[in-house]
């Protein structure tokens, strides 16, 4: 029986009738069905290919020219129908025949009927099981073929038993020819940095029964010497025991991962313009020296922090293209300064770091430092044209004091910036001392914000006079700190510091505001003094803000001040920085009804050439010429010479700084109408003034 509801076709092949009925009669009785009894193997053959029975009973002996094994051996050629010999005798000769066709079963006549129930079942049973095994054969092979990995079997001792369509494409072996080849043979595999041949992973599998994969950088070695780098694992195949019986390894090209790597990293950790390592891997390797000094505290290195000096102008006069150059050949440049074992990298901008490692030897660093400026003083040929860059470079060696990356590379940057100071194209070490100094002027700058926040600022007021009738003209508002722990602070400490950060132009702007609110209450308190003035200075940042045309006019408007009252104190610096432009504001500033004055003239360019170009009304001659006057009968002349120039171009001369009587002849003597110094009066709290 094949199943509860189909009963099992069973074809009978008996060429002796009698036996032939009894046994149509006991698979009745079987409950099995018998479509056909046939006499001959030609005739069981036929019957076969066109009644597709489930099982064959087939005597060996039949009539006519063929046996049953001969028609057996033709049936099972072309069906897979399972087929079960009768026979009540047979010769060994006979025997190792039909065994060749392997059959499902023996049946020895006589049989009983209970006997040949028994053999039948097992015999339908066993053929079903066959039939699935095959089935999942067919089923794997199918799988194994169509996956888009590589997979390659081997025995027990690693010989190859199968290999799928992309294992042959990726080895360039055909399965054929790599069947019992060794698994090394087929599949040969280095690592692609050394060109190490690697050992299968799945000998190792093979041995311990666990799964391997392969370590990173591995590469197949095709039949043809091509490279491909792959990865894989490998794992034994075990029995229903448990026991191995041979190994898989699966395995894959992964040319195109690698190449994906290769660019992510590429665009994360190098510098585009330079290809040098940027800030991130610079940053890492950084960290990775910090590591290795926790574990080998004696092998001590070194960071440089690099600045080309003066890059901006490069940019600016001759444009970006020329810049990026300078910076590819300034990379180049250092590269060519180090040994092997150090790197350097680009941090962004003009800003280049070089990590030098196992740098115990502090004089091979200052060799190293001191070969980058040499270098450095050579000049670039760019655009056909010489181009001097210097450097200027901090060092920092590393301490214990130092937890992060970060902390070591903000030293070695105070160090670069002592070595701009210094004079530039030179290189600093970085000491304590630095540190504390740079710390306290970044908490001065954060106290400066505060104070301008909390308006701790206060206006202080130095008296202009007229030289020959030593009457008051007015003031020149000179901004003051009231620092919470410092007290007063002066202007030459905080001023500097807030021009740097751009804390200067608020300040600028509260200070304007505040002197012009004074003056203007003191000439409604005092109407007699209605024509005294004020003088603000103006910081070079401020100068620069478009909107000061309209920014003075409000503050006017504001506090009512008429525009006449103010003076508006520039440096030489804001003006020469940017002359076209400084000419027309100025202009508009003038039709504002201010006056212009230009201060401190003399210690800046000191050009007498560009002076006529801008319309000013007041020159403030310095108080070093002032001073000097005591001294050196020299300076007499140039100061005479600076006062004749002014008036020609229609100026009033305000000497600034007079502290003796000498000074105040010799000023007269030379017909400057204005003066202000300690002589007079020191600068006055607006109380004190009043
Ligand atoms: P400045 O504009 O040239 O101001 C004159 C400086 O000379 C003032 O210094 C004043 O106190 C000082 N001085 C006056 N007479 C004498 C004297 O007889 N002998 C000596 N040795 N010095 C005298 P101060 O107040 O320390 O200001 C220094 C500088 O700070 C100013 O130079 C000015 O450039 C700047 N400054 C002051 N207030 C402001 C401000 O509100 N804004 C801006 N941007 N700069 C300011
Ligand atoms: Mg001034
Ligand atoms: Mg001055």
């Amino acid at each position: 029986m094949l199943t509860d509801s189909t009963p099992a076709k069973i074809l009978i092949v008996e060429d002796e009738s009698i036996v032939a009925l009894d046994l149509q009669n006991s698979l009745l009785r079987l409950n099995y069905e018998v479509p056909q009894i046939l006499e001959s193997g030609e005739a069981a053959i036929l019957a076969a290919q066109s009644s597709h029975p489930d099982l064959i009973l087939m005597d060996i002996r039949l009539k006519g020219d063929m046996d049953g094994i001969e028609a057996a051996e033709v049936i099972r050629k072309t069906l897979d129908i399972p087929i079960i010999f009768l026979t009540a005798f047979a010769d060994q000769a006979t025997l190792e025949r039909a065994k060749k066709i392997d059959p499902i079963g023996y049946l020895l006549k006589p049989f009983d009927e209970q006997e040949l129930y028994v053999t039948i079942e097992i015999a339908l049973h066993k053929h079903h099981s066959e039939q699935e095994v095959k089935e999942q054969t067919n089923w794997l092979k199918t799988v194994l073929q169509s996956i888009g990995d590589a997979v390659i079997t081997t025995d027990l001792s690693g010989s190859i038993t199968f290999m799928n369509r992309v294992a042959e494409g990726l080895t360039e072996w055909a399965q054929s020819e790599a069947i019992g080849h060794d698994i090394s043979d087929v599949l040969t595999i280095a690592n692609q940095i050394t060109q190490k041949t690697i050992s299968n992973p799945i000998h190792q599998a093979l041995k311990d029964g666990g799964r391997y994969g392969l370590p990173e950088n591995t590469i197949l070695v095709t039949k043809n010497d091509v490279e491909i780098p792959i990865d894989d694992s490998a794992v034994p195949i075990l029995d229903a025991q448990n026991n191995i019986k041979g190994g898989v390894i699966v395995f894959r090209d992964i040319t195109e991962r690698v190449r994906t790597d290769a660019q992510l990293y590429q665009r994360a950790f190098v510098d585009d313009l330079t290809q040098l390592p940027n800030r991130a891997a610079f940053i890492q390797l950084l960290n990775q020296a910090f590591k290795r000094i926790q574990q080998h505290p004696n092998d001590a290195f070194t960071l440089f922090f690099i600045d080309l000096d003066q890059f901006k102008r490069v940019n600016d006069c001759l444009g970006h293209g020329v810049g990026d150059r300078l910076l590819m050949a300034a990379a180049q440049r250092l590269q060519h300064c180090l040994r092997p074992t150090d790197t350097v990298a680009r941090l962004g901008g003009d800003e280049f770091s070089i990590l030098c490692e196992r740098s115990t030897n502090f004089s091979v660093v200052c060799r190293i430092a001191e070969r980058i400026i040499a270098a450095f003083q050579q000049p670039f040929m760019l655009d056909g044209k010489d181009l001097i860059c210097s450097t200027s470079i901090g060092i920092v060696q590393s301490h214990q004091r130092y937890q992060t990356a970060d902390e070591m590379l903000r030293d070695a940057d105070i160090a670069m910036y002592r070595a701009k100071a210094k004079g530039r194209g030179c290189y600093t070490v970085f000491d304590t001392q630095m540190y504390h100094q740079v710390s306290q002027l970044l908490q001065l700058e954060t106290d400066l914000r505060q104070a301008i926040a909390n308006h701790d600022l206060t206006v202080y007021y130095q008296p202009i006079l007229e030289l020959k009738t030593q009457k008051i003209k007015g003031f020149e508002a000179l901004v003051r700190w009231n620092h919470p722990e410092q007290g007063q602070i002066g202007p030459t400490v905080f001023i500097p510091i807030a021009a740097e950060t751009n804390l200067i132009v608020p300040l600028d702007w509260w200070v304007l505001a505040e002197a012009c609110r004074q003056l203007r209450q003191w000439q409604t308190q005092w109407p007699a003094y209605e024509h005294l003035t004020i003088s603000v200075n103006v910081s070079s940042k401020q100068f620069a803000q478009s909107s000061i045309v309209e920014y003075v006019q409000q503050t006017l408007d504001e506090t009512g001040l008429p525009a006449r009252c103010l003076k508006l104190e520039l440096t030489e610096h804001a003006l020469i920085k940017n002359p076209e432009k400084a000419i027309a504001l100025l202009c508009n500033l003038r039709a504002l009804g201010v006056e212009l004055c230009i201060d401190d003239f003399g210690t800046g360019y000191s050009s007498l050439s560009y002076l006529h170009q801008y319309p000013l009304d007041v020159l403030k001659i310095d108080r070093s010429f002032i001073h000097s006057l005591d001294e050196e009968h020299s300076k007499i002349e140039i100061v005479q010479a600076i006062i004749m120039l002014a008036h020609i171009l229609g100026m009033e001369v305000i000497a600034e700084g007079i502290e003796t009587a000498h000074q105040l002849g010799a000023m007269k003597a030379l017909n400057c109408e204005y003066g202000q110094g300690y002589l007079f009066y020191h600068p006055l709290s607006a109380p004190a003034t009043e």
